[in-house]
């Protein structure tokens, strides 16, 4: 294995990405960078400086006066750990519009290849096979069903006090798959040289698995 690597996982919400990406970077003893907790940090603070999505001017101060880091495996906005607070659904939403404007995707490229430039790193999201580490030594697309991604996904939000319905969440994945597959800028796709893994039925440890046998 090389010295530094990197290794990219790209799949539909609620594929389980994070959770497995945590757990090979533990194996691996490698950082993990969430990317899509970058763009729930920009839906986040939208939101609640109240920028509205059609306001370039606005938009562009924001983003030059935002700083996104991972300490220890938080995030943190302009200083402060927001991991909880960008986990709601309502945050879901708003990060998965303001991923389709070209400046917001700019400026979390940007960050994310240079978190990825010297370190070895395991990244996920939707374009990293594709876009943000094209070059990366090894590639993954991770899917599972709507209906199994939506089950594991309502779990967590009720155990986290949500009061939201399992159609309710079905219908959020089904619509954040329909705007990150068709947005124009790096939708979400398979990478030809990423080796797919269907998760439907398989548990952490069998798919942390499958990948670990890929890259070793
Ligand atoms: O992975 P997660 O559900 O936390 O991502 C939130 C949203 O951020 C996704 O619905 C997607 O629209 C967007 N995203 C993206 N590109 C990435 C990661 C996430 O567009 N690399």
């Amino acid at each position: 294995m090389k010295e530094v690597f990197r290794v990219a996982i790209d799949g539909p919400s609620g594929a389980g990405k994070s959770t497995i990406a945590k757990s090979v970077a533990k194996k691996l003893n490698i950082d993990y960078i969430d990317t899509g907790a970058m763009y729930r940090a920009v839906g986040y603070k939208m939101n609640r400086e109240g920028i509205p999505f059609e306001e370039c001017d606005q938009l562009k101060s924001m983003l030059d006066a935002t700083d996104i880091d991972f300490v220890s495996g938080d995030i943190i906005l302009d200083g402060e750990i927001v991991n909880n607070l960008i986990r709601t659904s309502e945050v879901s939403q708003l990060a998965s519009k303001c991923s389709a404007l070209p400046m917001v995707r700019e400026k979390l490229v940007e960050i994310q290849r240079g978190m990825g430039a010297r370190k070895s790193v395991i990244m996920d999201g939707r374009d990293i096979c594709t876009n943000v580490l094209k070059d990366a030594e090894y590639k993954f697309f991770l899917t599972a069903s709507a209906e199994e991604r939506a089950e594991r996904r309502h779990k967590e939000l009720i155990e986290k006090g949500e009061v939201i319905t399992f159609e309710e969440v079905l219908r959020d994945i089904e619509n954040r798959d329909h705007n990150d597959m068709t947005r124009a800028l790096n939708p979400l796709r398979k990478a030809e040289d990423a080796t797919e893994i269907d998760s439907t039925g398989m548990n952490i440890e069998q798919v942390t698995e499958a990948i670990l046998k890929e890259i070793k």
